[in-house]
């Protein structure tokens, strides 16, 4: 039988979020039901909760920054028991059977991943995320949160940790690679904190110096503010890695002139607008262009073992689910230190 939850949704792409109830699945063989400790604020809740991006599913309960504890097993579960500390991020079934489903890559699913919010599952039904108190989920798409990493902290690890680690591991950012993380918000600070703790020296390239302090507090090297022309001489044919996550349109020729030859510049910011570009900035210098979006389960595992070995989490902001809308607005004002987490005990 399914059971009613508390949840925070957006009741149309207009409207503020506000409490409500959502059922959640009855535990099936393979899943486990998870009671939500904590879920993260990413700026992709934002964009998907006003449409930005098209197709939004509404009432839609946003969240894919998921940490809690388990506290019930289906009858087939093999991976948790109850009690265990677990993470879900941004999705929660694919189709199992692809090459890149095979391969680990499931968030490259070929038949689409099922997302953990505002997407249809397999019965076609819209699935709902961690802006709530409870999930049930299929234990293959759930992650362990090692012990060393406190749950309110790990949470925006589910999305902004993989979603930087995985360019950074695939770019070979390490000792003797200079790399730059453009944006210092969600995504950015955790980039820094990873990049510093692969060995590589970390740049920071953010819209002013407010941020500086933080930048070096978390492993950067350096830090620069885009809006000063100067940078972008100081820097010009500087590194061998660019990370942008930025949510909005750049110029790209701009800071594709800061990489090496050979050096690439990678996407991850996902702006509801189109972007241009010189082809003329590629060419000169063998760069790079590429996108990069979440990680696999696996990797996502690799990602928590690496933060508890590190002693990385996230920076943040606690707050109660009535601070949602506010909360949005300050991400937006690019006015967050560094990610908010909703505790769920408020919903
Ligand atoms: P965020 O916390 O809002 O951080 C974005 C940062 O970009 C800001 O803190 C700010 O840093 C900088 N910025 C903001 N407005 C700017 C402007 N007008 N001009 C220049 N810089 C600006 O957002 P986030 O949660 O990190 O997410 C960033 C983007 O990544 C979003 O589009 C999100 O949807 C996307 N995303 C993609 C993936 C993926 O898998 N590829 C996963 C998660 C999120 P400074 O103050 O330092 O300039
Ligand atoms: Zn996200
Ligand atoms: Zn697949």
């Amino acid at each position: 039988m399914s059971t009613t939850v508390a949840a925070y949704a957006a009741p149309s792409a207009k409207a503020p979020l506000e409490r409500t109830t959502i059922e959640r699945r009855a535990v099936g063989a393979q899943d486990i039901l998870i009671d939500i400790k904590f879920a993260g604020i990413c700026h992709s809740d934002i964009h998907q909760a006003r449409d930005g991006w098209g197709e939004g599913i509404y009432p839609m309960v946003p969240g894919h920054e998921i940490a809690g504890v388990v506290t019930e097993v289906g009858s087939g579960v093999t991976k948790y028991q109850v009690g265990d500390r677990v993470g879900v991020g941004c999705f929660v079934d694919s189709c199992r059977e692809c090459e890149y489903c095979l391969r680990g890559d499931e968030q490259y699913c070929t038949k689409g991943m099922t997302g953990t919010y505002n997407s249809l599952d397999k019965n076609g039904e819209p699935t709902y995320g961690g802006y709530s108190t409870h999930l049930v989920v299929d234990e293959n798409y759930a992650v362990r949160i090692p012990e060393g990493i406190a749950l309110d902290v790990a949470a925006p690890l589910l999305c902004a940790g993989i979603t930087l680690f995985s360019p950074l591991k695939h770019w070979n950012a390490g000792p003797g690679k200079k790399v730059a993380i453009l944006g210092l918000g969600g995504l950015g600070h955790m980039g820094v904190k990873i990049a510093a703790a692969l060995g590589a020296e970390v740049t920071v390239l953010s819209q002013s110096l407010r941020k500086k302090d933080d930048s070096l507090r978390f492993g950067a090297a350096h830090h620069y503010a885009t809006s000063d022309p100067a940078t972008f001489d100081a820097l010009a044919g500087s590194f061998d890695l660019i990370v942008s996550t930025l949510a909005v349109p750049l110029d790209m020729d701009a800071y594709l002139g800061l990489l090496k030859t050979d050096g690439a510049f990678v996407n991850v910011g996902a702006p509801e607008e189109p972007n241009s570009l010189n082809m003329f900035s590629l060419i000169g210098g063998r760069k790079t262009l590429a996108g990069s979006m979440i990680g696999g389960i696996a990797e996502t595992q690799e990602m928590l073992d690496f933060c508890g070995e590190h002693g990385l989490g996230s920076d943040i902001e606690l707050i109660s689910a009535d601070q949602i809308n506010e909360a949005y607005e300050r991400v937006l004002a690019s006015d967050v230190r560094y990610r908010f987490v909703i505790d769920t005990a408020t919903i």
